[in-house]
Parts: structure tokens; sequence; C-alpha cells
């Protein structure tokens, strides 16, 4: 199968030295956008990178979650082998940095891989569908994105001659995998669980941006007009794509954009922000504040907003920010286009921080459409040689907010929709 790069591809700083993209996160990416499918109908997946992955052992039984049994844990291999062919880094060296207006640290872009890929499926069980892995790259490709770092507008791909999947073959497929006769033979057994804080495409949200430019509007982009003449800005242009998101995200996590997710309560307002848009910080795990030294205990950490001690392990290192902003792509001559996708859960958290989930994507959906009372600064953030931004699509799981089928309710008809590109 034949996929465009349409934005870098990020491969990860283990391969940055490496000439060829490796096929391991494009896999995890994959296993992502498959778990988020099969929670949206229910079915359990668990967290590969949590303390409650798979197996689950109870006595002399193992228990495996559909997402374990197509793409493996320890105990049991993976149902496919996916081989990848092709592209090229944008740039060597050092990673790039933008400074929107207004940052000092601003934003790390290192480079990533680019140009045609060519995707290779090979089936290692008779019982493999490709729908099992094809379904979960259409929609990836068509709304989101696919390797790491999707967050700093990393891994928009667009699929050549694009095979047709149905939602039932993916369905039917599942049914395949999971079936009892065959996990009897493997002597294993199927794991049920809660899906509860874990990433769902009901709760997910995608929306598709275009805007007119002339040649060159990016020299005059917020953070980049600074350097416009740094070689590795000028590889990164030349490979296609416009690397709008600091600017973009320094608006919507710093600037004007703040309120369309700040609440009337100060206090809550950081650890929404960390929630949202994630954090290197460290900060503490049951309130998203971040944590200062424990001067008793130097091991341990103190939270001044839970007012307690903190011991290392109810720290979080480093969050995800649950919004991602693509990088700009040409879609016809001076017509350009953007995504900003994600996952906000309605969460115990999203709860306890007061965080109005559903505020917030109206608000945001106003602002891009340009209809709110807050509105996208486009010819700052973008630059005046762009012109006539719209917010061309915006998709959710929400029967009255979507956009192509309103009255629709059913989550296999929406993932349907997803699948066939508007
Ligand atoms: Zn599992
Ligand atoms: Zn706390």
């Amino acid at each position: 199968m034949e996929v465009e790069i349409k934005t870098p591809i990020w491969t990860g700083d283990v391969d940055q030295k490496s000439e060829f993209l490796q096929s391991t996160g494009i896999v995890g990416s994959l296993r992502w956008w498959t778990e988020a499918i099969l929670r949206s109908i229910d079915k359990y997946a668990c967290d590969p990178t949590g303390d409650g992955r798979c197996p689950d052992e109870k006595g002399n039984e193992k228990y495996y979650c559909s997402a374990c049994l197509i793409f493996g844990a320890t105990g049991i291999r993976r149902m496919f082998k996916l081989d990848v062919n092709g592209g090229k880094h944008v740039f060597t060296g050092s990673a790039l940095n933008i400074k929107p207006s207004g940052r000092n640290k601003g934003w790390y872009l290192g480079s990533g891989v680019v140009g045609k890929i060519n995707l290779k499926i090979t089936s290692l069980d008779r019982d493999f569908d490709e729908s099992l892995i094809l379904l979960p790259l259409i929609i990836a490709s068509n709304w989101g994105g696919i390797g790491a770092k999707t967050q700093h507008g990393y891994g928009v791909i667009k699929i050549e001659d694009c095979p047709r999947i149905d939602f039932t073959s993916f369905r039917e497929a599942i049914e395949k995998v999971t079936n009892q006769e065959r996990l009897s033979k493997l002597r294993i057994k199927l794991r049920y669980g809660s899906n509860n804080e874990l990433p769902d495409l009901r709760e997910m949200f995608f929306a598709k941006i275009q805007f007119e430019a002339e040649n060159g509007w990016w020299r005059n982009v917020d953070g980049i007009a600074s350097r416009s003449n740094d070689p590795r800005i000028l590889a990164w242009i030349d490979s296609g794509s416009v690397p709008i998101v600091p600017a973009v995200k320094n608006w919507l996590r710093y600037g004007g954009g703040t309120k369309l997710w700040k609440t009337t309560n100060q206090n809550q307002n950081e650890r929404i922000e960390n929630w949202l848009f994630g954090t290197t910080e460290k900060i503490c795990s049951s309130c998203y504040g971040r944590v200062r030294k424990n001067k008793s205990d130097p091991r341990n950490f103190w939270c001044p907003n839970c007012n307690r001690p903190i011991r290392r392990e109810e720290t979080f290192e480093r969050i995800a920010s649950k919004i991602n902003v693509s990088c700009a792509y040409p879609v016809s001559d001076n017509l350009w286009e953007f995504r900003i996708w994600g996952w906000i859960p309605k969460n115990k958290l999203s709860e306890e921080l007061k965080f109005n989930r559903e505020d917030f994507l109206t608000n945001l959906k106003q602002a891009l459409s340009g209809s709110g009372h807050v509105t996208f600064p486009w010819s700052r953030l973008l630059g005046d040689q762009t012109k006539n931004h719209k917010l061309r699509v915006w998709r959710e799981f929400k029967p009255s907010e979507d956009a192509i089928k309103p009255s629709e309710n059913n989550v296999d008809n929406y993932v349907q929709s997803l699948l066939e590109e508007e």
C-alpha cells in the first residue's frame, strides 16, 4: 500500500540516526487507534503502557483483551507483520526551536520522515483479517495522524488507492479473533474490564480548517518569521508542510484562546492547563497540579493543592497533550489545510477539575468557525498572506453537533462515516 506523507512522521529519538522509518512507532499508534475504536463499541482494551496490561493472570488462566490478541503481549504473538519502506529525513542535526511571540522556551521540533512510503501487511495467523489494521489506519489518515508526537503536528498521511473497508467487516474480524473455540485452542481467555479513563473514539473530536495563501506565506507565521532563513525550516517547507503548531498552540494555551477553557476558578486553571495541553513538569497524579520537593523527605514530593506529601509513584513525569494540531499542508494550488483533533475524556478528573468538556468543545468549534465570542486571530498567527480561513468540517460523536449526519446516534454508523472521507 502506497502512502504519501503529508506532514513528517516522527520516528523517535532513537531512530534519528537511522536512515529508515521503523515500523514500531507506526504499529504503536495503530494500536492506540484500534484501542479507541474497540472501546467505542464497548470492547475492553487494556492500556499496554500501564501496570494493568495483559495478561491478567488468575490461577492457571491467562486473560487477554481484544487489542492484545491482535497486537500481541507477553505470551501471545502479534497476528501480523508490518513492513515499512521508503521515506527520508526532513533534515539532519538538532531540533528546531520555534518561539512564537511571548514565549521564552518555545517548541522543539525534530526532524521526521517525509516522502512516499510503502506499507506491507503480512498475516501471521490464519484468523487475521486485514481490516483489523486497515480500519484504524484509514481513520487515522482521514482525521488524525500516525506515529508519535501528533500533538506537535507530525504524522498526517494520505493512503493512495485507499481500499474500501466496511465497519461490519472489522466487527466480524474482531469476533473471529475473540472466538471462544480459537481462544480455547490457544489456552487463553478473553479479558473483560473497565475502559474508564482510557481513549475512546466516542470522546474524540476532529476538525479540519482550510485557508487560502499566497506563495511564501509561511515566512510570516508567528515564531517562524524570525528564523525564515534557517536551513532546517527551509528543508521542512521544501518537504511540503508548514509547522504552524507553535503559533496555534501558543494562542490556545497562553493567548486569547485561554478564554475557551479557563474557568472562573484560578486554582483549577493551572491543573486544567496541564491536563489539556500536557506538560513535562512533575505533577501530582491525583489533581494534576505541580508538585514541589518535600523538604522533610527529599526523595518524595509535596502537592500544595492536595496539601499532602506525594510519593514518587504518585507523580507523572510528563503527560501528553489531549489536543493535537497538525502542520499545514496543501490540498490544491494556494489552498491549505490543517487539523485540530483530540481526545477530551468525560472522566472523573475532568469532573473534579470542574472542566466543562461540552462548553470547551462548543467554544472551540465556534472560535474556528468565526461565530463565537472568541475567534482565532488568523492573520496574526498565520500571517497576513493567508485569508478566507474556515472550519471545513467538525466531527464529534454527539448527534446534534455532527455535521455530516446530524441524526446519527449509532456508533457503527458514525465509525463508518469516518471511513468515508467527506
Ligand atoms: Zn490487553
Ligand atoms: Zn495534588
